[in-house]
């Protein structure tokens, strides 16, 4: 037997003024624990306990040893990577989800999983000013989606008979490349590794002064694979690279695309949400001739861990990609009821869309564009902020979402590796604080310092204070 409803009352009660408290002090919390690798686990029984515990000893460990190593994603000061949030409906969203337990692989296995996938996958669609073309689907992360895509791409073709024959030992088979910027998310190439494409047939192409794919150097590079006999498959072109949240030229290279009759699929997950904001979508333009898009409401639309949406204006080709029924799946729904099991490996799926659709209705999509509004805000202000200060302090790369670029340089250093080791040092002092934590990346061969705004918590207050630690550690 399970524990009863009464318990689960007593319980769920106490961890929602639990969970309440949480998200009223975590910005008291140091963002990063200060945990010595192995020293959680030396804090845990190592064998499982062979009586049942109760229920308040369990959740006085929450206190005792999860929170103490946990790195703060809900914090204000979580300025690393691409900062998140979990929001308070998404939270409530994510509770439900465990209750229901719904497993949406067939549409009869939950009807409800399935159409209000399809439901919040058009709204945010809608939300984001595009088309009515496009099929969406819910998946964990970019990773998977950005994989999905290129399976389709690959199997766009049926001609190259992958999807029944392999791709090994056969010589009449050519390479099959795919193409994307410099700038692009490693997933692009872990996606090339899963499929069998190979690293090797990742072309990465050269970006302009502002990181942006060059599509000239894209036509040249596709020009000179076809000379040599490959196969043009697929262009990823990045909404928002991960480094340094720049754009590609989407519409210049769908143009390319369409001409060479190559598969286009564009990277959003960071940037793309920032479609729900009006007057930044002429930063997307081209996006309606792409075959696929990826972003994650995961990342910076205020959903909890993990929800990516994959849209697709070719589902019958990603369908045939995917799509395998065994008998014991076979339903008699026919072409009314849609499987999402046939658009992806999963045949489990959790029930992700509500969680979703609890954050789109609760925040409205003008809510929603107003946050993202200010994100951008906040990060122009912190740009002009690094900018006015002169004394070594630049900011590296356009500022066109909420992410900065931007180091120090003493006065006449020109040591590409003093600088990196000196930024990196400011990083370490800055983090070290508890206060706020920031990451790093590489741009070409400068080594910058990266702000990321992305959770709703983060005000103005909060970058003052990662501008008053990063001053003071620059002395
Ligand atoms: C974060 C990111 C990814 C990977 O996202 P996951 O959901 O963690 O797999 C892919 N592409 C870009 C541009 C990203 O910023």
């Amino acid at each position: 037997m399970d524990l009863s409803p009464d318990e689960f009352a007593r319980a769920a009660h106490r961890l929602a003024d639990w969970i309440a408290t949480y998200l009223r002090d975590v910005g008291e919390y140091d963002v990063l624990p200060d945990v010595k690798p192995g020293a959680i686990r030396a804090q845990l029984p190592k064998a499982p306990p062979a009586a049942p515990e109760s229920l308040d000893d369990i959740i006085a460990d929450l206190d005792r040893v999860i929170v103490p190593g946990a790195t703060h994603w809900n914090h204000p000061g979580f300025l690393a990577y691409f900062a998140n949030t979990a929001s308070v409906p998404g939270i409530l969203g994510e509770m439900v989800t465990a209750a229901l337990n719904l497993n949406g692989m067939l549409w009869r296995t939950s009807p409800v999983a399935t159409e209000l996938e399809q439901v919040v996958t058009d709204w945010l669609r809608q939300l984001f000013g595009m088309g009515d073309r496009w099929f969406g689907m819910i998946t964990d992360t970019a990773s998977v989606s950005t994989m999905y895509a290129l399976a389709a791409a690959r199997e766009r073709d049926p001609a190259l008979g992958i999807r029944q024959r392999g791709m090994a030992g056969r010589a009449e088979l050519p390479r099959l490349r795919i193409y994307c910027s410099e700038h692009a998310h490693s997933s692009v190439d872990k996606a090339a590794m899963t499929l069998g494409l190979g690293l090797e047939n990742v072309v990465h192409v050269a970006s302009d002064s502002d990181f942006r794919m060059r599509p000239e150097m894209l036509t040249r590079a596709i020009q000179a694979d076809r000379a040599q006999g490959f196969r043009a498959l697929a262009v990823v072109a990045t909404a928002g690279t991960t480094g340094m949240t720049s754009v590609d030229p989407i519409g210049d290279i769908a143009a390319i695309c369409q001409r060479e009759s190559l598969w286009l699929h564009v990277d959003g997950a960071y940037g793309g949400s920032a479609m729900a904001v009006p007057e930044m979508r002429a930063l997307f333009d081209g996006i309606e001739r792409a075959d696929s898009f990826v972003v994650n409401p995961h990342k910076w639309l205020f959903t909890p861990m993990d929800c990516s949406v994959l849209f697709t204006r070719q589902p019958k080709v990603l369908r045939r990609a995917f799509s395998l029924v065994p008998e014991y799946l076979t339903t008699s729904e026919g072409e009314d009821a849609l499987n999402y099991m046939d658009y992806g490996l999963q045949l489990g799926r959790r029930f992700r869309a509500l969680k979703l659709w609890m954050v789109i209705r609760a925040f409205g999509a003008d809510g929603i564009a107003e946050r993202i509004r200010h994100h951008c805000q906040l990060a122009r202000t912190f740009a002009d902020w690094v900018q006015a200060e002169h004394n070594g302090w630049t900011v590296r790369a356009p500022v066109p979402f909420s992410t900065v670029c931007f180091r120090h340089v003493p006065e006449g250093e020109t040591d590409e590796g003093e600088i990196a080791s000196h930024n990196a040092a400011i990083m370490d002092r800055v983090n070290k604080s508890g206060d706020i934590f920031i990451s790093h990346t590489k741009l070409g061969d400068q080594y910058v310092l990266r702000v990321a705004i992305g959770n709703l918590r983060t005000s103005q207050a909060t970058l003052e204070r990662a501008w008053a630690l990063l001053r003071a550690a620059a002395c």
